[in-house]
């Protein structure tokens, strides 16, 4: 059997999974492992195989330890580089601006136009690159894979990717909705008309990623017309912990009246706001126990996700004109019945017929939880977004070696 050695590098972390690329969505990868706290004196190396887990704690000065010492502990349980074969090696990247709609071969070209995009993304990039470097000197002889998380949305229509904004301020800045998890969106709704028996070409449909960040997308015939996050992931759905749109008039109002930095109100923004800066929590498991507790903080939070989630689905139902498949996909939209409930509550005169007793079906597979009847049908579809890396990884590195670029 053949895998991919799919890469996501953060600033301090690794996360890292061994993938057979012809899996399903619902398949545990071979390996999944994770590499914590890079360049603190407290570091971690966990990998999971065959529902065993290790951890070795050591301190993981930089990238380039961290990826050599998990592949050694992957050899040390017969499923590294010397046991496996690895067809590719896919690496997640967050931005890819207006440069790349597609996954590309890494060479060192790819390399620096990634370089090039870091002040778009100036936490993540940089991270991606490391990653993406160090992999590419410890297993040179392997195809390495750029996988960017825009890249779905870089065909959006003029009128949702530009903003209102100044033109010449825009155009000098990059300034536009990139959007992001286009992996998730992209991998789920190509699922969504082979279930359905449609035609792709002839599908509209809206799908709503919702883990701890969260998204929304308008499809139309396989192309996106609209999403919800924005020049950052910090646009759009109210998160677990990010906003989510607010008034850029509260931006000006904090530096002026609370005296607070860019730094400051960046964190505030993006990490201690949505449903936790609300309800002091953002794992909509226990959210749910603080509300049945009776916590009226938590069931604020949960009302301004809902109404947040509703304006956007509604939005995105004029935009498209007729849809066809709604989708829930990710973390909550998997697992939480209540909110798939309450997103699409007393929608039926616009053809939405939901079945309560489907939506509480717990499952791992794709569904169907509208009645029979319903013009628009909705549906939860698991999201893997390791295994559509993979693919995609795969799929680049057969053209390479075809190409004869590899062997
Ligand atoms: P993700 O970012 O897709 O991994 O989603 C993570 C989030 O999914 C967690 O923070 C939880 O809020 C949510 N989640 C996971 N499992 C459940 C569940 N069984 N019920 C409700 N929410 C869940």
């Amino acid at each position: 059997m053949s895998y991919v050695l799919v890469l996501n590098s953060g600033s301090s972390s690794i996360k890292f999974q061994l993938v057979d690329p012809t899996a399903t969505a619902t398949d545990d990868p071979l390996v999944s492992g994770l590499v914590e706290q890079v360049g603190e004196p407290s570091g971690a190396i966990t990998i999971k195989v065959g529902g065993e887990k290790v951890t070795e704690e050591l301190e993981v000065p930089d990238h380039s330890f961290g990826l050599k010492r998990a592949f050694d502990l992957m050899d040390d349980h017969q499923v590294g580089t010397k046991d496996v074969d690895i067809i590719a090696v896919g690496h997640r990247v967050v931005h890819g601006g207006r440069l790349f709609s597609e996954p590309q071969l890494i060479e060192d070209q790819i390399e620096s136009m990634i370089e090039d995009l870091i002040p778009l993304a100036p936490l993540h990039n940089p991270a991606n690159l490391d990653g993406i470097r160090v992999a590419r000197k410890i297993l040179p002889d392997i195809p390495h894979v750029a996988v960017f998380d825009t890249a779905f949305f870089n065909t959006l229509p003029p009128a949702a990717a530009l903003y209102a904004i100044n033109s010449e301020v825009a155009s000098k800045y990059d300034i536009r909705r990139y959007g992001f998890h286009g992996t998730s969106h992209e991998f789920v709704s190509q699922q969504v008309p082979k279930i359905l028996d449609r035609d792709p070409e002839h599908t509209h449909q809206i799908t709503l990623h919702l883990g701890n960040g969260a998204s929304a997308a308008a499809i139309r015939n396989g192309r996106a017309i609209d999403t919800s996050m924005g020049l950052t992931p910090l646009a759009g759905l109210a998160m677990g912990t990010r906003t989510g749109d607010i008034d850029p008039g509260i931006i000006f109002h904090l530096v002026r009246q609370a005296g607070m930095s860019i730094d400051d109100i960046d964190k505030l923004l993006n990490k201690q706001s949505g449903v936790k800066g609300i309800a002091g929590v953002n794992d909509f498991r226990t959210l749910r126990e603080h509300i049945d507790k009776g916590d009226e903080d938590a069931w604020l939070a949960y009302n301004i996700y809902i109404h947040q989630l509703r304006r956007f689905i509604g939005s995105y139902m004029i935009a498209l004109g007729r849809v066809d498949a709604i989708t829930f996909t990710a973390g909550v939209g998997e697992n939480d019945t209540e909110v798939r409930q309450d997103a699409l509550y007393n929608l039926d005169m616009y053809g939405i017929d939901f079945d309560k007793e489907r939506n509480l079906v717990r499952s791992d597979e794709p569904r169907v939880i509208s009645t029979d009847d319903s013009p628009v049908k909705v549906l939860v579809v698991p999201t893997n977004e390791e295994l559509a890396i993979a693919q995609k990884s795969a799929e680049v590195a057969a053209q390479a070696r075809e190409a004869g670029l590899f062997k």
